[in-house]
């Protein structure tokens, strides 16, 4: 109880201060150039490229995200001073910035992870459409060539967002990157759902999606129209990635895939990487925190999935040609 009090104090007074900031421009005795707006007439007689819309978002942006950054660094001063330990922002803790980037390791694992996605996307890609031997009307003989290539599509843009939302927060970039995530969520579970059965007739595909695209389209539009709510969206994510684990665990205790071993390390090494997601601490140095940890620990997961993923394509493909003979 006494915790909470505290933790609302601290809520409401960087509420406060990121308030007064956007509209004086200052936290205590800094003040900052890009929250100088119209008031003031020298921007209003700069060139014309200084009066575009886009500069003048641009600027709106980088003068939220400084006073949210030095608001922040002035509170959690106060609090090391009282004893406190850190408290986190925006459902982020408080990170020191290094060359402009918010969170600079996250940035660099987001990346490695989009390159890591590219990488596993176009190596499925060539053995699909050049390796291997196509149907008569050129397509593909695997049956989950057009999921697989939207969950590559899916991954990327995810990575993508992450390592924007990573390098500045402010609420455009928040909000992409928890709705790509969400989706990228959403579009897994389907997907574990879809291969781990067969679910092979069209039919059936659309009824196992409706429900989940409909669940997560509400609840993407819930984040960015209704209420940010971190606490509902963990729940929401954890409950969407244990689900697919499990799935994903049954069929690989049942089936006699000869690549299963790569879906066992995927599955267990995703469930052990969630727990730090769930049990999160305070960045070490300012720098590395359980969130950026658990950026890292994907990198070589992702590896190991696609290499699933292609194992598949092969296994698929040779097992419809021998009963083709
Ligand atoms: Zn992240």
């Amino acid at each position: 109880m006494n915790f909470d009090l505290v933790k609302l104090r601290y809520s409401i007074n960087f509420r406060d201060c990121v308030g007064q900031c956007e509209k004086t421009g200052c936290v205590g005795e800094r003040c900052f150039l890009h929250c100088k707006f119209s008031s003031d007439s020298s921007s209003l007689d700069g060139p014309w490229y200084m009066q575009e819309p886009l500069y003048l978002q641009w600027k709106q942006w980088d003068c939220q995200s400084d006073c949210r950054y030095h608001c922040m660094l002035d509170r959690e001063k106060e609090r090391a001073e009282l004893g406190h330990g850190p408290f986190k922002y925006h459902g982020k803790w408080p990170f020191r910035r290094l060359y402009g980037f918010q969170e600079p390791v996250s940035v660099g694992l987001s990346a490695l992870n989009l390159a890591m996605h590219f990488h596993g996307w176009l190596s499925f890609f060539i053995l699909l459409y050049y390796k291997l031997p196509l149907k008569p009307d050129k397509r593909p003989c695997y049956d989950y060539t057009g999921l697989w290539h939207i969950y590559g599509f899916l991954s990327m843009n995810s990575w993508f967002w992450s390592a924007v939302f990573h390098s500045r927060d402010v609420d455009l970039t928040e909000k992409l990157d928890y709705s790509s995530a969400v989706a990228l969520l959403g579009y897994s579970l389907l997907l574990a759902i879809v291969r781990s059965f067969s679910v092979r007739n069209e039919a059936a595909r659309v009824m196992v999606a409706a429900p989940l695209v409909a669940f997560t389209t509400t609840h993407i539009l819930y984040l960015n129209n209704y209420k940010m709510d971190y606490g509902w969206n963990m729940k929401v994510c954890v409950v969407m990635g244990v689900t697919q684990l499990l799935v994903w665990a049954m069929w690989a205790g049942v089936t006699r895939h000869p690549s299963r071993w790569k879906l066992w390390s995927v599955v267990v090494g995703g469930g052990l990487a969630m727990l730090l997601e769930i049990y999160d601490f305070p960045p070490y140095e300012g720098l590395v925190d359980a969130h950026a940890l658990w950026h890292a620990t994907t990198i070589p997961l992702t590896y190991v999935w696609w290499s699933f993923i292609k194992d598949d394509v092969e296994y698929r493909t040779s097992s419809l040609l021998k009963k083709v003979k």
